[in-house]
């Protein structure tokens, strides 16, 4: 059964990008008859914005998608919010633990970054030498808010098959270094969490945007760590201002909201967003359900997708 997931932390509006890849997972689980899973990745308390959750839903449902299992409609793998999921965590951390995976940091990335300099890392890995030589025995059972817990990584390399990209291949051990599991907060890193979760839910495709393509050789460490199976990856090209940044809060007129109160109709924006991906070959109104049949990886684009500020304008006919 192929299973796959629109995981989104809800930190504000949704823009054009992130629905664009939201859209693609949907049309790959639905292309093959799958169940689609909405997780909430909302760990990072500092950084969730009340009712992002609810309002992502209402965006995304307004386009013409749905799912059948989340935090709204329940379902066999739940709870569906990554905050309700802490003795998941919990657990799995202790497994690694036992597998001695695991070692207290108490350095800041200030520390690391002055522990290492070039030409020996690139200011943000974390290399072995940087381990302690001598722990607390009791470090792990009896926790202290000075220490961060970290993952032990091997040198070797880890190799992937992107569906977008192709193959992947990095050593961690020179890339990231040993890297955090649980923040000196004692809040779980989004590596595993999200490692845990879609293992936990049966995930068996990973479908999100480029900007992440980077951790996957670090999850797919915890999948062999925990003894998990990796699901398959597709990393989708982010979308982009004309001026070259990732869409973020200052371009507010991109978001699905601003769009659709501007009067833009969902199936011109699916149009655009489906053909931006290369899997119409004109612009024209289209429902995501009427790209369900052609639906095909190879078609996909990996250009990523500059957005012109008039946006608005074009998907209204005005330009
Ligand atoms: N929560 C992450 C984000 O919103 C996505 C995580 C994932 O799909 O693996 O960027």
């Amino acid at each position: 059964m192929i299973r796959g997931r629109w995981a989104p932390s809800p930190t504000g509006l949704l823009h054009v990008g992130s629905a664009r890849t939201a859209l693609t997972a949907w049309l790959s689980v639905r292309s093959q008859g799958g169940v689609f899973i909405w997780r909430t990745e909302d760990l990072d308390s500092d950084r969730v914005v009340r009712d992002a959750e609810h309002e992502a839903m209402e965006d995304l449902r307004w386009l013409g998608l749905d799912w059948d299992e989340g935090p709204d409609v329940d379902g066999p793998g739940g709870p569906f919010r990554q905050s309700q999921r802490i003795p998941v965590y919990d657990r799995a951390l202790a497994r690694l633990y036992e597998s001695e995976f695991l070692f207290p940091c108490s350095l800041s990335r200030a520390d690391v970054r002055e522990a290492v300099s070039a030409p020996e890392g690139n200011g943000l890995a974390y290399p072995a030498h940087l381990r302690p030589s001598v722990v607390r025995p009791d470090w792990f059972e009896n926790p202290i808010a000075e220490e961060s817990v970290r993952f032990r990584v091997d040198p070797g390399l880890v190799t992937f098959e992107d569906r977008l990209f192709g193959q992947v291949s990095t050593d961690v051990s020179s890339e990231t270094g040993d890297f955090v599991l649980k923040r000196k907060d004692g809040i779980y890193a989004y590596q595993l969490a999200v490692v845990v979760d879609d293992a936990a839910m049966g995930i068996t495709e990973v479908v999100r945007g480029a900007d992440l393509i980077d951790s996957t050789p670090r999850q797919i460490l915890l999948y062999r760590a925990l003894g998990e199976q990796p699901p398959a990856f597709g990393h989708i090209p982010i979308a982009v201002s004309p001026d070259g940044d990732k869409l973020s809060k200052r371009h507010n007129s991109l978001t699905i909201r601003s769009l659709r109160d501007s009067g833009v109709d969902p199936g011109d924006l699916c149009g655009y967003l489906a053909w931006t991906l290369g899997l119409i070959e004109q612009r024209r109104p289209i429902q995501p359900r009427e790209l369900v049949a052609a639906f095909a990886w190879e078609s996909l684009t990996r250009d990523r997708l500059i957005v012109p500020n008039s946006l608005v304008d074009i998907l209204n006919g005005l330009q």
